[in-house]
């Protein structure tokens, strides 16, 4: 890119250096290429008028444009409060137009009887318009500017960027950035061979950037986003693509040939259930690539519940068996507790050691994990991320399983197989599944698995909504259960937690409870994450040897913890959770073969998003459907990892949740050209690799390492 596009953007006709240093300080945009980069989120038809008899409720926070005649004006308030309101109509109504700041300069612009056209985001209360700070100009100035596009930009601002640079300024501002660099024929390289534009139908780069800040029409604009999303999805491939080559190259992964004496004597002997179907499908698939000679990198969906702990167990033991180390790394203390104790019970009699390292270890279980790992004497870790601390030395790793996924931040996850020098097979198990787009980003290219069925004889999960004033009726239905024997959980929200809050909601609302719900004949334990991890284990115990009838928590126990018995799950505040969130906590109930519950409790008044999520709650069952819905109710942008992952690569416009078809395009076209020129050094590949660089990661993480 040439000169022009680094040209400081203070030197662009009507910015200057106050409004240079708050688009810098604002929203990052320093030169000319910055601002051009910038990509309008919507836009805004100035061709069509709106009457004011067609404004409603749902157009609140749209933008609008409205003809009317000033028949009024005058200022209210006094001291802070003083605003200007001007009053205009047009045939079918009123509105009111409010000013609090640039009072003056307004009013000199403002003559009564005359036309305007206006431009606004209107508010609505008990039938009346009103607009604050709308943009305003007499129709005929109006009419006789030329326009370079129907479809007005509408770019992101921040509250002081909107009061210094309207949305017809910055629109005005892009455009005279686009002149600039229109009068530059070098200033863009298209990174694209002509052969491959044309034969995938893709608009030129400069016309896409015209089209996507001028919109020529709506099909424009479609293609425009199209090639730009291609673009910014084809450098993110072009760069994991190449990791993934040369990852390959550096060497393969371990051998596990034998199915051994562990695997064998486990399977004839111990197994306490009948696997699954889908359970021993997934132990073959990650056998195969155990004996692939490439390093496995596998994720394995499975639903909550669904059995992954013994596709884990059964797996190490193939680890195991051929001579070496397996550990497992699982998000919280609780569960890795529970995976140690449930692993130790399936490995008993069968001559291989476990051993547990959380970040609670006391210093001889610390010692005993730590010396055995580094001898090799244990053979398998199980954990948490104490797992990952540097003193952590492997004699001989050669599989690694981690657990809830979505728990562990990416850099974390990287870190894992560090631990040797030639990378070990990684699973990655997950009761929330991913968009493909998004799991082929985040774990450069990886195989899929899936358990798509639960083991036999679980009854579904009845989930009812019941608001606040039905808590009586609520409270009626646990008496009945436990008087059947079963125990029952409660769970509070938990925003972080070390929260004091959810400490407060959780004593406030047992407290609340305890007056209005009697209990002295329950048996009543409490956990909550700010409780000392031997204290949540003690109460988590005592619950699990069923010595308590009901568990008052914090979302603590949202991963994994397992008591069959245990067949109601109440979430207080059920609103306030995430519906993968409340998908989880679910899980927690209907383990055992009685008919289990799960009831809602929230507040009466709903948004219309928290309505959404109780009712698919209430309507299914199955994870995959609700995890799509999630998608779809909170925008990609909001799922794990996204943001995480589209701010690592920044990206401006393709969205990895869900462009999925362009990133498969853009794969098999990375592939197509570093098939023949790997690291594109060939000359005529030199725009690409300009493009691959562009996209390039953050340095110290190597995405496509991580399984
Ligand atoms: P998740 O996939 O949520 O981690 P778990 O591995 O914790 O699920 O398994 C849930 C429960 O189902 C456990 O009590 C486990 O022992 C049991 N289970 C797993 N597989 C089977 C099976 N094939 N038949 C019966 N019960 C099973
Ligand atoms: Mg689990």
């Amino acid at each position: 890119m040439s000169g022009v596009l680094q040209r400081e953007i203070k030197y662009l006709a009507g910015v200057g250096e106050a409004r240079a240093r708050l688009l810098e300080r604002e929203v990052g945009v320093r030169t000319i290429e910055d601002l051009l980069m910038r990509f309008p989120y919507r836009y805004v038809d100035r061709s069509r008028l709106f009457r004011l008899n067609e404004l409603d409720e749902s157009m609140e926070s749209t933008y609008v444009q409205l003809r009317c005649r000033v028949v009024g004006k005058s200022y209210v308030g006094e001291g802070a409060k003083k605003r200007f309101v001007v009053e205009v109509s047009d045939a079918t109504g009123q509105a009111e137009l409010l000013w609090f700041h640039g009072v003056k300069w307004i009013e000199k612009r403002i003559e009564m009887q005359r036309e305007y056209l206006i431009f606004g985001r209107p508010s609505i209360f008990k039938g009346r318009v009103s607009m604050v700070h709308p943009e305003i100009e007499p129709v005929e100035v109006a009419l006789s500017r030329k326009v370079e596009s129907n479809f007005q930009g509408i770019y992101s601002t921040t509250e002081k960027l909107s009061q210094m640079i309207s949305v017809k300024m910055m629109h005005t501002l892009v455009y005279n950035a686009w002149q600039l660099v229109v009068a530059d024929s070098t200033a863009f390289v298209e990174p694209l061979a002509e052969d491959m534009r044309r034969r995938l139908g893709l608009m030129s780069l400069k016309e896409a950037l015209y089209n996507i800040h001028f919109p020529q029409s709506a099909e424009k604009l479609k293609q425009a986003q199209y090639r730009l999303k291609f673009n910014e999805l084809f450098g993110v491939q072009l760069t994991i693509q190449a990791r993934r080559s040369s990852r390959h190259q550096r060497g393969g992964g371990f051998l596990f040939p034998r199915v051994g004496e562990a695997f064998n004597s486990f399977y004839r002997d111990k197994l306490p259930f009948a696997l699954t179907g889908a359970q021993q499908r997934v132990i073959k698939e990650i056998r195969a690539d155990m004996i692939s000679g490439k390093q496995m990198n596998r994720l394995l969906q499975g639903d909550v519940g669904s059995g992954k702990t013994m596709v884990a167990f059964m797996s190490m033991l193939l680890a195991v068996d051929n001579g070496f180390q397996a550990c497992i790394m699982a998000p919280t203390e609780i569960l890795a507790r529970q995976h140690y104790a449930s692993m130790s019970r399936f490995a008993e009699g069968l001559n291989i050691k476990l051993a547990i390292l959380t970040g609670s270890s006391k210093a001889k279980e610390r010692r005993m994990a730590l010396e055995g790992i580094a001898s090799g004497e244990v053979d398998i870790l199980i954990g948490t991320h104490a797992l990952l601390e540097d003193r952590v030395q492997f004699a001989n790793l050669g599989y690694v399983v981690i657990d809830e996924q979505h728990r562990f931040g990416v850099e974390q996850r990287a870190k894992l197989w560090t631990k040797n020098q030639q990378p070990p097979h990684i699973l990655v198990m997950t009761a929330t599944p991913i968009p493909r787009t998004l799991a082929m980003t985040l774990y450069g290219d990886l195989e899929v698995s899936v358990i798509d069925e639960l083991p036999p004889g679980r009854q579904p999960i009845r989930t009812y909504h019941y608001f606040d004033s039905m808590r009586l009726r609520m409270f009626g239905f646990l008496r009945q259960e436990i008087a059947k024997g079963r125990q029952v959980y409660i769970v509070y929200p938990l925003i972080k937690e070390s929260e004091k809050m959810d400490y407060k909601d959780l004593y406030d609302g047992f407290e609340s409870m305890s007056r209005d719900f009697p209990l002295p004949q329950y048996r009543i334990t409490v956990c909550h994450g700010k409780m000392k991890p031997e204290d949540k284990d003690a109460a988590m115990a005592q619950f699990k040897r069923d010595e308590a009838d009901i568990l008052i928590a914090t979302s603590v126990i949202e991963v994994g913890v397992d008591v069959p018995n245990a067949t109601v799950m109440v979430i207080e505040s059920a609103e306030r959770f995430g519906l993968s969130q409340l998908h989880q906590l679910r899980g927690r109930v209907g383990r055992g073969g009685e008919q289990s519950y799960c009831i809602l409790m929230s507040g009466d008044k709903l948004s219309k998003e928290g309505r959404a999520r109780l009712e698919a709650m209430c309507a299914t069952n199955d994870g995959f459907q609700l995890s799509e819905l999630d998608l779809k109710l909170r925008g990609a942008g909001d799922i794990h990892g996204t943001q995480q992952s589209g701010d690592a690569f920044s990206l401006n416009i393709a969205n990895l949740a869900t462009d999925t078809q362009i990133m498969e395009l853009t794969r098999e076209e990375a592939l197509r050209v570093l098939a023949t020129d790997s690291d594109l050094a060939k000359p005529e590949n030199r725009a690409l690799r300009e493009l691959r660089d562009k996209y390039r990661k953050r340095e110290t993480i190597d995405f496509s390492d991580i399984s």
